[in-house]
């Protein structure tokens, strides 16, 4: 096993970490979103943000990894860390840096590696988004490219604590980065050839609860339908807000019957979120949906449009029924 060399620019590079003050602060959803959808996207068994000090690598986000820091000497991420774009390793076994890295030897068996480093503004190399598989894989330049993609979202939340793509209230998406992500991922369904669905939701006379209870509270409503929608989207979809009253759900590899049951079941699961919580107003809303064929694949802001006014349509058949 080679240990990772100590890059010529350490102490530089350690203080540029250091003033990010972002080391050993709690997971957060900007970056958990963005580990979950490499994950995904392709298709491993773990994806993460690791950053690098002197001693460690600490995983900042992590999802399909238990662990919350490995030593620096046995990290892939500190010899990733020592290029300047994505560093692969399709068969760790075969890799004699790392054929015998207990990372590889034992849990968790890391075969696949590719890291892609952060910088932080100053141009420091502080850590990697990197994913990391139990299998051998082969990667290509297009797989590098969405590496990069994200791993350039991750670094405009490194620098950014103002949280660049999310929103600031409810700290899930923000606009900017559901266009950015939802767009990627629409490209691999193109690729994959499988269906997605756009659930576009504005909530019902939300007015009402900032003119009868306050401004805070209409805040706090919002934050309670941000959390409702990461407990039943979590897992399976990417959600934000758009801004206002206005939230969006992208389903992958999911058709339009499929994504409609989830709604249903996102109604059920809203109603019994909110019971305990005792507030003086229900929350309800309405909701337009369109179905993405990869057959005709359409651009995120048409789908936006349609999706927007099938909603606006139901709204108002909603208003009449009252
Ligand atoms: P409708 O049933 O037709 O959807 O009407 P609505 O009362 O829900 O109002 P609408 O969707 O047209 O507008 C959303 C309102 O949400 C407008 C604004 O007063 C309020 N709002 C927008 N952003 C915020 C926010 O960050 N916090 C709070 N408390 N209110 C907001
Ligand atoms: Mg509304």
């Amino acid at each position: 096993m080679k240990t990772p060399k100590i890059p010529a620019d350490e102490s530089q590079r350690l203080s540029e970490l250091h003033a990010l003050k972002i080391l050993n602060t709690p997971a957060e959803e900007r970056f958990d979103r963005l580990t979950r959808l490499a994950k995904r996207l392709f298709n491993v068994s773990a994806s993460v943000v690791s950053l690098l000090d002197a001693e460690h690598q600490w995983f900042k986000s992590g999802d399909g990894i238990t662990a919350s820091h490995t030593t620096r000497d046995i990290s892939f991420c500190g010899h990733a860390i020592l290029q300047d774009d994505v560093m692969v390793v399709e068969d760790a076994c075969e890799d004699p840096r790392f054929y015998d890295n207990p990372l590889v030897t034992g849990e968790p068996h890391i075969r696949f590696y590719a890291g892609c480093p952060l910088r932080a503004p100053n141009g420091a190399k502080v850590g990697t988004l990197c994913i990391l598989d139990s299998q051998a894989r082969v990667f290509d330049a297009d797989d590098a490219h969405a590496l990069r993609d994200l791993a350039s979202m991750a670094e405009a939340e490194l620098v950014n604590f103002q949280a660049a793509t999310s929103d600031e209230l409810t700290q899930i998406s923000n606009r900017r980065g559901f266009m950015t992500l939802g767009q990627m991922l629409l490209k691999e369904c193109t690729l994959r050839h499988c269906f997605a669905c756009l659930a576009f939701f504005d909530l019902d006379k939300f007015k009402e609860i900032n003119d009868n209870f306050g401004h805070r509270e209409g805040d706090r409503a919002l934050m309670d339908f941000a959390d409702a929608l990461k407990i039943s989207f979590r897992q399976s979809a990417l959600f934000a807000r758009l801004g206002g009253d206005e939230f969006v759900v992208l389903f992958i590899d999911m058709d339009q019957q499929q994504a409609n049951e989830r709604l249903d079941a996102f109604r059920l699961e809203l109603n019994r979120y909110m019971q305990p919580l005792d507030r003086r107003y229900r929350l309800d809303f309405s909701v337009g949906m369109v179905e993405f064929d990869p057959a005709q694949p359409q651009p995120l802001t048409a789908l936006l449009n349609q999706s927007d006014s099938i909603m606006y349509q139901h709204k108002k058949a909603r208003r009449q029924q009252r």
